[in-house]
């Protein structure tokens, strides 16, 4: 089994409603072991959108890198995500953030993912649910992310996994 670091995030239609489906999905394909608080934040580049919400879920899983990769994809479809543009609004993103500490550098599959180290609303929920995390070279993730906590991002009061609570529709 592998242990491994999944980003979410919904910026489309029922943000929370997505969120949750992705950890149902997650479930069918590991053992979700943690999930963070949910942050919601701006969105980077990309047309005028609305801000996003954001968590990070740990999962073991037997899959081969690739093939949890694809299963991801295939999570995100049955949500409704249709890519149109780079870093347009979408329903549900899926990264792979962590496969323990493997590096996979193939078409169409790079981890660690190569802007986490870049991005708050991946670097505050990893570090809450994974703190000693740690890069394939053994470097500490918690001892590299200075300069990225000017960015603003705030925590939401919710619990995904929990559908009795839901911030939108
Ligand atoms: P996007 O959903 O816009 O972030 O882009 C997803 C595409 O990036 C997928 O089709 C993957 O082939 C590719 N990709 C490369 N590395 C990763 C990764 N670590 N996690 C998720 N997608 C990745």
């Amino acid at each position: 089994m592998s242990r491994c670091a999944i980003a979410a995030g919904s910026n489309l239609g029922g943000r929370s409603g997505h969120l949750n489906a992705a950890i149902d999905g997650l479930n069918a394909i590991g053992d979700v072991v943690a999930i963070s608080s949910v942050y919601e934040t701006a969105p980077i580049g990309g047309p005028e959108q609305g801000p996003y919400l954001n968590a990070v879920v740990l999962i073991d899983t037997a899959r081969t890198p690739i093939g949890l990769l694809r299963e991801l994809l295939l999570i995100e479809r049955a949500r409704g995500r249709v890519r149109h543009e780079r870093w347009g609004p979408r329903t549900l993103d899926l990264d792979l953030i962590l496969f323990d500490r493997l590096a996979v550098d193939e078409p169409g599959l790079t981890v660690p993912h190569p802007r986490m180290l870049e991005r708050r609303f991946v670097l505050e929920p990893l570090l809450e649910v994974w703190p000693d995390a740690r890069m394939p070279d053994g470097a500490a993730i918690a001892a590299s992310t200075e300069s990225v906590w000017t960015q603003e991002i705030r925590r939401i009061d919710m619990v995904l996994g929990d559908r009795s609570r839901s911030v939108d529709q």
